[in-house]
């Protein structure tokens, strides 16, 4: 729990004890609503690992994100195309926040999707996730045979049955999610995303919020968004709820290196780091069956499979190095107290 600590009792009369404390807990009520649990992907007590203590629904199996392993996928002709309203362009501003593990703009209500089953769902947020420019890690989330791309964009939508996202996130048949990946393109800048990446300077710290004017989410999408892979799912952070409707378009959005590289080194988290490496390691599939609304050709390659399983197994190594040093921290500050406690006694 972070914020100041509880006020001392006895010192002041109660007339002004009971504002302070009033005041206070309204402090302390601020401060968790803006840093939210103390979840986060790799450091301290309640790293992705550990969230199950703490949210039981993430040890479940039904979560996301998943590796799409293409040979296993089943195509669906039934599967109609998503339809897309209100995406376009806008004459209306967009908040955008910085909420200490990633981006997220806030969407209009008049947005949505139509979904095969004919289920409307209305646009709620979307938000990124993305890797580390120092090691050039990519940090999507869903990886396609074994493939992480360099970020992972997530348009959160709810069921329109429901009267608020509020209502309908914790009904099974409550969220959808539309998600498309982010790939380099080398120099070549992606103007739909000039805007949004330039932005990012002006919420760099964890509760900062700026405004955007004229977003065109549809021109921030991949050029195809016909074709996709669904599943059932969950939410990919604490509290990582399932039954969730995942539509992940098999066509990526191009952006230039430079834009890539400010993604992923301008916003900083709670701890004052780099928000960085914002992305959950893949689970299981148990026994799901990812469904395509096209046919795979297989001699595509998919791309630097090599490459990126160097990567995956890079953020491994660099949690172990990490535990490793804890370890070797904590065995320092044992021996010192011992050493301390022998000084004592002697
Ligand atoms: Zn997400």
């Amino acid at each position: 729990m972070e914020g100041p600590p509880p006020p001392t009792r006895g010192f002041m009369p109660c007339s002004t004890m009971t504002p302070l404390i009033l005041v206070l807990s309204l402090f302390l009520l601020g401060v968790q609503a803006l840093h939210g649990s103390q979840w986060t992907y790799s450091e301290g007590t309640l790293d992705e690992e550990h969230w199950s203590s703490e949210y039981p629904t993430c040890g479940k199996k039904k979560q996301s994100p998943i590796n799409v392993q293409r040979s296993k996928v089943q195509y669906n002709p039934n599967l109609k195309p998503l339809i897309l309203v209100g995406y376009e362009a806008q004459n209306a501003p967009f908040t955008m926040i910085n909420n200490g593990h990633t981006v997220q703009i806030s969407l209009y209500h008049t947005m949505h999707m139509i979904v095969p089953d004919g289920t409307r769902y209305i646009a709620q947020q979307m938000h990124f996730h993305w890797g580390d420019a120092s090691s050039e890690i990519s940090g999507s989330e869903h990886t396609i045979d074994g493939t992480r791309y360099v970020a992972e964009a997530h348009l959160v939508h709810y069921n329109s049955k429901y009267h608020s996202f509020e209502e309908a996130q914790n009904a099974p048949d409550g969220l959808a999610v539309l998600a498309f990946f982010l790939k380099i393109q080398e120099y070549s800048e992606n103007l739909y995303y000039s805007s949004f990446i330039s932005h990012l300077n002006s919420i760099k710290y964890p509760g900062q919020s700026t405004v955007i004017e004229g977003l065109n989410i549809m021109d921030m999408m991949p050029h195809n968004p016909q074709h996709y892979y669904t599943y059932t799912g969950s939410l990919t952070t604490p509290p990582c709820t399932q039954d969730i409707s995942w539509f992940l378009l098999a066509d990526a959005v191009l952006i230039s290196i430079t834009q890539a590289r400010n993604l992923e080194s301008t916003l900083q988290d709670h701890s004052n780091k780099t928000l960085q490496n914002n992305y959950r390691t893949t689970q299981p599939l148990h026994n799901r069956v990812v469904e395509s609304n096209f046919k795979i050709l297989f001699n595509q390659h998919s791309e630097y499979p090599v490459l990126n399983g160097i990567y995956n197994k890079l953020k491994t190594l660099r949690k172990l190095e990490k535990q490793k040093k804890e370890k070797g921290q904590e065995k320092k500050e044992k021996s010192s107290k011992e050493r301390k406690s022998k000084v004592k006694h002697n």
